[in-house]
């Protein structure tokens, strides 16, 4: 019986239109919102007093894909290490543009420290971290006034865990008077949007752009993050900041951002990301960053390293050589990319699939732009490469790793190459 049906919808993530910010250094210009690509933000650990340390892992962090760096600054000593640590940057021919953290004092530094102020690129202000009573506007609009001096956008970063508790406790007393009172946690929800969005009109009334507003309103938890943004992105078009603050270590603190971030990218909301990851201990600052990436890469919605597709193995692979190969792969374009993304221009969105048995080898590997499938326990020892989705060569003997690194590069080379003429 021939059964009358539609095509089934391709999934890809909605497109939300937000105002965009510039955040700039030199001539690198970062956009930020609009129709611009969702960026990769970091952040350091790194004593900014240590100018040359704070400078190193910057680079560090920059070279591995994040498109915006955040660094402390707070104390006079750090306000004043700010601009050493753009200058060694400069030196090392890295124009990431810094993003400067204030809490509690960013009033007084952004205003004693002017060439501090000058070589941010853009100013995160906590309202919930500007001061109480009648500073608070006062020392808040004394940062806005820097920013308006130095022309450099805001973030207007909210945390639950520094939540203005002035608006907390107001919202609270409103909350009573209800005839219906909301449950405490939707309390909460409100106060964290209301303070963004009424420090953004606040901001606003001095003369800020939209343009120059990105918010954000951070909570650690995958359920309350997705309800807060789904609200914030409803209330209003500024640019948006996502991030799971305070997510954890390792595989918990991963899959929790992944969880969070994913849901609302792929609602369109989040036009910037930070993966708030606590490294283990000897893990490299740059995890957060690869995270990052690989969650945009996931969605469809970037591309910064080819991908390597690889099935989990099974009784089928008895040997480690499956496994061993899809690492080498894998280590081996990750590695290449720095070099890679000027040389051969789009050759992030190649995919490459490394599987370990007939099942689904062939047809795994058909799919991808270069594939290999390796013999299974009980298969005869020869390995199928497949290239555009057709059979290309059998490798077989001990050096199968060795000579499919030489395809893959020699694939890169003639599709990616200057003299190529093979679209990307
Ligand atoms: S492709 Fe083969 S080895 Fe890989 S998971 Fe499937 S059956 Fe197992």
């Amino acid at each position: 019986m021939t059964q009358t049906c539609t095509p089934i919808d391709v999934a890809f993530p909605k497109q939300r239109n937000t105002s965009q910010a510039r955040v700039v250094w030199g001539s690198r210009v970062v956009t930020v919102g609009g129709d611009a690509p969702v960026r990769v933000q970091s952040m350091t650990n790194t004593d900014t007093v240590d100018a040359i340390g704070t400078a190193i892992q910057i680079k560090e962090l920059a070279l591995a894909g994040s498109e915006l760096v955040r660094l402390t600054v707070n104390t006079p000593e750090a306000a004043e290490a700010v601009p050493y640590v753009r200058e060694q940057l400069d030196r090392m021919g890295i124009d990431v543009p810094l993003i400067g953290d204030f809490h509690y004092n960013g009033h007084r530094l952004l205003t004693d420290f002017p060439a501090c102020a000058q070589a941010l690129s853009k100013y995160r202000i906590n309202p919930g971290n500007v001061g109480k009573g009648d500073k608070h506007d006062r020392q808040f609009g004394q940062m806005i006034e820097a920013a308006l001096r130095y022309d450099k956008p805001v973030r207007i970063g909210v945390n639950w865990g520094s939540l203005d508790q002035e608006l907390l406790a107001e919202l609270m007393d409103e909350n009573n008077a209800r005839a219906q009172p909301w449950d405490a946690k939707q309390v909460m929800y409100e106060a964290l949007i209301t303070s963004a969005i009424d420090s953004a009109r606040l901001a606003e009334k001095m003369g800020m752009n939209r343009s120059q507003i990105i918010l954000s309103c951070k909570v650690s938890g995958v359920q309350d993050l997705v309800s807060v943004y789904r609200e914030l992105a409803r209330r209003d078009n500024y640019a948006l900041h996502l991030g799971l603050t305070e997510a954890g270590m390792g595989t918990k603190g991963t899959v929790a951002s992944a969880t969070a971030l994913s849901i609302l990218l792929q609602e369109g909301i989040g036009d910037t990301i930070r993966v708030s990851l606590t490294p283990q201990p000897g893990e490299a600052r740059t995890q957060e960053v690869v995270i990052a990436s690989e969650i945009l890469q996931a969605l469809g919605l970037r591309s910064f390293v080819p991908s390597v597709t690889a099935c989990p193995g099974c009784g089928r692979t008895t040997s480690t050589t499956f496994q061993e190969l899809t690492q080498e792969i894998d280590g081996f374009l990750r590695g290449q990319m720095p070099v890679w993304r000027a040389q051969y221009p789009g050759v992030e969105k190649l995919k490459v699939a490394v599987m370990g048995c007939i099942v689904n080898g062939p047809g795994e590997s058909k799919h991808a732009d270069i594939g290999i499938s390796l013999p299974g326990s009980g298969e005869a020892p020869a390995a199928p490469v497949y290239i555009d989705g057709e059979k290309s060569v059998t490798l077989r003997g001990d050096n199968i790793a060795q000579e499919f690194r030489v395809i893959v590069e020699t694939y890169i080379e003639k599709r990616f190459g200057s003299h190529s003429t093979a679209k990307a």
